[in-house]
């Protein structure tokens, strides 16, 4: 099987032994007759792939029993709207940091569901650094604090956990699993799967029992029943049909995790592959990151050509050589390298010898 190295920010590659995985069993899951997605998700064997998915994932993050695991749909996009409608009533005050496109993208849809204080927007840095917390708009009584981890598109990330009087609510879409976290830093950790998880479609929202039983959670409106944060947790997160292909094969990327050591053996081998990828930018005068190096995210690297017009050569001529999906996003321009968990050290090393030689022939 003949497999690119994918630097696609997502849905992202999943690792080789998955792919491997899922097509033993594409027809015939454990001597069924059956594939995982031909099950009844209320099955015997669909339940003790969900529980073990369940169990592998708690043991990779050590989440301790005071949380639930939810399996959801409507990616971090619905994450948006049902934090808000979840943890706060309408006429309450949310805090929001602002530090790229998809924490923007939060502010604008959680503003329709409470009142959402931007605490700092780093728009007015082109979103390259993060100022210190002494610096942030607090208000008094919010009852959350919303930031997003990673900023996948613009290549940023918080390099502390904040530390706010309100329970902190993360979107870790593209940096979960990808070094160790303490969960009880947090009240809700949600991230889609299709980054670092598994494959599109599924929503992993980790939330505290105490934001659970929250006071104040009786003045909330309406919250339709499959983003109500307690009608899942109670029904273990099959309210309705679950994505059942994509719980089965997180449960299968899990799996893989554990072989490899867990998250913080991932973490040292991510801090590798970024530092080597920084290491060749930030050595040549044809490429260039603009993000300050304290908030360098080490999954997500945008780099700008020296010209835009070799853009397209550089484009195609990587993927001829099977380094594929290295457009940067079309708010930022350039290139960007998605290098989560999945990708093999082998594969930044063919990228950065690529670099290396278009910028001879072409710099
Ligand atoms: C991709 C991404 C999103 C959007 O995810 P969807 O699952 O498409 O809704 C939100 N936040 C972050 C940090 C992301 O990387």
């Amino acid at each position: 099987m003949k497999r690119a190295y994918n630097f696609s920010p997502g849905p992202a590659m999943l690792p080789g032994p998955v792919i491997e995985r899922l097509r033993e069993e594409a027809g015939d899951w454990h001597g069924t007759g059956m594939a995982a997605m031909e099950m009844g998700h209320r099955s015997a064997e669909f339940s003790s792939i969900a529980e073990k998915a369940e169990t592998d994932l708690r043991d990779l993050l050590s989440i301790p029993d005071s949380y639930k695991v939810l399996f959801m749909q409507g990616g971090a996009t619905a994450q948006f709207a049902a934090v808000p409608m979840n943890l706060c009533a309408p006429d309450e005050t949310a805090d929001y940091l602002v530090t790229g496109y998809w924490s923007r993208m939060a502010v604008k849809e959680g503003a329709r569901f409470c009142h959402a204080n931007i605490v700092l927007d780093t728009a007015d840095n082109g979103d390259t650094s993060i100022p210190e917390a002494d610096r942030w708009h607090l208000s008094d009584q919010a009852a959350f604090f919303h930031y997003v981890d990673n900023e996948t598109i613009g290549g940023l990330r918080l390099p502390t956990v904040p530390v706010t009087e309100a329970p902190l609510v993360v979107d870790m879409s593209s940096s979960i699993l990808t070094e160790p976290i303490k969960v009880e830093d947090y009240g809700v950790i949600y991230a889609g799967a299709q980054k670092n998880i598994g494959p599109a479609g599924l929503t992993i929202v980790i939330v505290s029992d105490e934001l659970l039983d929250r006071k104040g959670n009786d003045k909330k409106g309406a919250i339709p029943s499959v983003l109500d944060y307690r009608r899942m947790a109670n029904a273990g997160s099959m309210l309705n049909t679950p994505p059942t292909f994509s719980w089965y094969a997180a449960g299968l990327v899990f799996e893989w995790l554990k072989a490899q050591g867990g998250v913080e053996k991932m973490a040292a081998r991510n801090r590798a592959k970024a530092d080597r990828l920084y290491r060749a930018i930030d050595d040549s005068d044809f490429y260039a990151n603009p993000v300050a190096t304290k908030y360098r995210s080490m999954v997500n690297i945008p780099f700008m050509l020296a010209d835009e017009n070799l853009d397209a050569l550089f484009l195609e001529q990587a993927a001829e050589r099977g380094l594929t999906s290295l457009k940067g996003h079309r708010s930022v321009g350039g290139m960007r390298a998605s290098i989560y968990n999945s990708m093999p050290d082998e594969g930044v090393d063919a990228l950065v010898e690529f670099m290396g030689e278009f910028e001879c022939t072409n710099g």
